[in-house]
C-alpha cells in the first residue's frame, strides 16, 4: 500500500503515522524528521534546511524531491510506505508521480486529514516531542504519563523552535496557500480521502484504518 499523509501542520500526521505504519507494516517516510535529524548531525543538508525551517518556510523543491527520490529507491519501500509532509507542493507531487512511475507504481491513497486552522495553533504551541524516538505529546490532549518524559523510552521532551508562537502562524499561511493546488492535483487523480481530524486520536485512527482496509 502507498500512501501520502496530508495535513496542515498540527492535523496529527505524525500522532497517527505511528499507528497506521505498526498496523499496516510499511516504513514511515517523514520530510521533517529526515531535515530534523540532518540539521542536529550538521550534515550540508541539514544546514542548508535549517535556514528554511527556522522562518516557518518550505525547504526547495529540488532539495527535498532528491532526499525522497533516494529513499524510495530503499528496499524497504518495497511492499509500499506512508509518506508523511511530502509532498507539499505541485512540482513535488509531479516529481513523486514521476519517480514512482519509473519504479511500475503508484500511489493509492492520499489521506487528507483535515482539522479547522483556529484548532491547530493550540495544537501546534502545546507540542512536545520525544527526541529519541520522535513520538509527539500535548500539554493538553495527550500528555505524557510522567511530565517532560516519553512514556515509551524516557527520552526528555522538547518543544520544536518552529512550534513556537512567534512563526506558528506563518507557518499555517505557508502550508494553506500550497495545499489547495495539492487537493485538486490528487483529487483530479481520484486518490484523495478526506479524513474529519476534529476528533479524539483513536476516532481518526479508527476512521483511517477502516478506510485503509476497504
Ligand atoms: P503533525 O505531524 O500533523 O504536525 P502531530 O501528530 O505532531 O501533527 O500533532 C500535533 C499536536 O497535536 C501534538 O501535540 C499531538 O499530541 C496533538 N494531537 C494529535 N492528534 C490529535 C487529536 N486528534 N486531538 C487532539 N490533539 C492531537
Ligand atoms: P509540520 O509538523 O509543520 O507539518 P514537518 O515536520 O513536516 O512540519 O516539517 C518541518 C519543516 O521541514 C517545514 O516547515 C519545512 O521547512 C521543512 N519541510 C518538511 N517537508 C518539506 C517538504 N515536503 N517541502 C519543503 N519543506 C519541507
Amino acid at each position: 500500500m502507498n500512501i501520502i499523509l496530508m495535513g496542515l501542520p498540527g492535523a496529527g500526521k505524525g500522532t497517527q503515522a505511528e499507528r497506521i505504519v505498526k498496523e499496516f507494516n510499511i516504513p514511515h517516510i517523514s520530510t521533517g524528521d529526515m531535515f530534523r535529524a540532518a540539521v542536529k548531525d550538521e550534515t550540508p543538508l541539514g544546514l542548508e534546511a535549517k535556514s528554511y525551517m527556522d522562518k516557518g518556510l518550505l525547504v526547495p523543491d529540488e532539495v527535498v524531491i532528491g532526499i525522497v527520490r533516494d529513499r524510495l529507491a530503499k528496499d524497504d519501500c518495497a511492499k509500499g510506505f506512508l509518506l508523511d509532509g511530502f509532498p507539499r507542493t505541485v512540482p513535488q507531487a509531479e516529481a513523486l508521480t514521476a519517480t514512482l512511475h519509473e519504479l511500475g507504481r503508484e500511489i493509492d491513497y492520499v489521506l487528507n486529514v483535515d482539522v479547522p486552522r483556529d484548532l491547530l495553533i493550540g495544537r501546534l504551541t502545546g507540542r512536545w516531542i520525544c527526541p529519541v524516538c520522535g513520538s509527539s505529546y500535548h500539554t493538553l490532549f495527550n500528555p505524557p504519563k510522567a511530565e517532560g518524559v516519553c512514556d515509551k523510552d524516557g527520552g526528555k521532551l522538547y518543544q520544536r523552535d518552529d512550534d513556537k508562537t512567534e512563526v506558528v502562524a506563518q507557518r499555517l499561511d505557508v502550508n494553506i496557500a500550497q495545499t489547495q493546488p495539492l487537493i485538486e492535483y490528487y483529487s483530479g487523480h481520484g486518490v484523495l480521502r478526506t479524513i474529519d481530524g476534529n476528533q479524539d486520536i483513536d476516532g481518526v485512527f479508527a476512521d483511517i484504518a477502516s478506510l485503509l482496509r476497504g
